[in-house]
């Protein structure tokens, strides 16, 4: 419930479960799958007895991994169909799925709760998403004005109930200092029960380590071989779930992370000097983070850069390799991909024929074409149909307030 840590760091496991590959069920079978995962994580807690029941309700789509008929040594993992079209959806209705009982028990916090999400675009409508509707909590997401997809907007402002939409005259930056001031002003807090829902809570971070384990698991089963995987990369937390999946010892090769532009990660692996730096506007504007919060996990894990090298690489792809990706990629297999998906794509077809045909890969989908459309449709020429549930949430109505980015503004649409 308290997403960070009280000295401002991030949780971490005090140690890592071993879960080998024999001991899971079927890996046909998403929830149980993350069931079996996570139950080492849930012991001695309250929820414990609720895990089959959390993970049944929240991971209630497909995470499969698609075969490409052109390249039968590539294999695509699609984390787009929940009900906003991105991966996020899987750690946020997983918090959901568990906040939701915490509170109907009264242990943490009493009910109203408010969460509070700072969102560059897939964050605040996944979030909403899973809270829609659930007593006893309001979210209030802020969101960018003028900096997310058409489609996304409409993701982030569509819900109503206890779900409020605020523009913010600024920047995802700005958005995410209003969320953090909010949390340190003890008049805000001592009136409001604030949560946060943001990428860097633990309960959004486990059960992303469960479709890699989904995955790994029924390749190696089938194949006996370990796959790698490439990862589109902002902030870190999908890529770093698949760490903590390997680590505990699930069948998985070498971990490629795809970034934009935005260049601090590829820049630490290949000098060894890590140098935040404000972000950069990109095509695959989920992943432009300056400043990746869940480094701090990763180097905790492996302390020195030599070792880490050896665990995870990383490269860089600009927004012209992004374009020419899309594009080729489609004219290849007829599939569009969103920008984010195209920089792993982009990793893949780099990757020295040695390397490619010297393992298995899995390239990782982030988001459905069609949240990118103003993007995507331009490179193939032809339109990508929204899938249904985004076209459902497309046909709804919208509303959100603008505010300045300023406190005392924010606090005015808490009352
Ligand atoms: C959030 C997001 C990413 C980046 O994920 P991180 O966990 O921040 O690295 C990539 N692609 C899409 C579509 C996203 O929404």
């Amino acid at each position: 419930m308290a997403g960070t840590a009280p000295d401002g760091g991030l949780f971490v496991p005090e140690t890592l479960p071993a879960r080998s590959p024999g001991s899971f069920p079927d890996a046909a079978d998403f929830s149980a799958v993350a069931a079996h995962l996570l139950a080492p994580f849930f012991t001695g807690s309250s929820l414990a007895v609720e895990l089959d029941a959390i993970c049944r309700e929240a991971l209630d789509f497909p995470v499969p991994v698609r075969c490409l008929e052109t390249d039968p040594a590539l294999g695509v993992l699609e984390l787009f169909h929940g009900p906003t079209a991105a991966f996020k959806d899987v750690g946020a209705r997983f918090l959901a799925a568990c906040m939701r009982r915490i509170l109907a028990c009264g242990q943490l916090m009493r009910p109203p709760v408010t969460i509070l999400v700072a969102t560059s675009g897939d964050t605040g409508g996944a979030v909403a998403a899973a809270f829609h509707r659930q007593p006893g909590i309001r979210v209030v997401v802020l969101f960018p004005e003028g900096r997310v997809s058409a489609r996304q907007q409409h993701q982030l402002t569509c819900w109503g109930d206890n779900i409020l939409s605020l523009a913010v005259r600024g920047e995802f930056d700005d958005c995410q200092r209003l969320v953090k001031a909010c949390f340190a002003d003890p008049e805000i807090t001592g009136i409001h029960q604030l949560c946060s829902a943001n990428s860097i809570n633990v309960g959004r971070l486990l059960p992303q380590a469960a479709y890699y384990a989904r995955a790994s698991l029924e390749h190696f089963r089938r194949t006996g071989r370990k796959p790698s995987f490439i990862i589109p990369t902002g902030n870190l937390g999908n890529g770093f779930a698949c760490v903590w999946a390997r680590r505990m010892g699930l069948p998985i090769g070498r971990i490629l992370l795809a970034t934009n532009a935005n260049t601090t990660i590829p820049d630490f692996l290949a000098t060894g000097s890590w140098l935040p730096r404000t972000s950069v506007p990109t095509l695959a504007s989920a992943m432009d983070v300056g400043d990746p919060s869940n480094m701090e996990r990763l180097r905790k894990l492996y302390p020195e850069t030599s070792q880490l090298r050896d665990e995870v690489g990383a490269a860089a792809v600009d927004d012209s390799g992004i374009r020419s990706t899309i594009a080729d990629e489609y004219a290849r297999h007829q599939l569009p991909w969103c920008p984010h998906t195209a920089t792993a794509f982009h990793l893949y077809r780099q990757l020295p024929e040695s390397e490619r045909r010297g393992q298995d890969w899995i390239v990782v989908a982030t988001a459905h074409a069609a949240k990118f459309d103003e993007i995507v449709e331009p490179l193939l020429g032809c339109t990508v149909e929204p899938p249904a549930e985004l076209a459902a949430l497309l046909d709804l109505p919208a509303s959100f307030r603008t505010i300045s980015p300023d406190i005392q503004a924010l606090v005015a649409c808490l009352d």
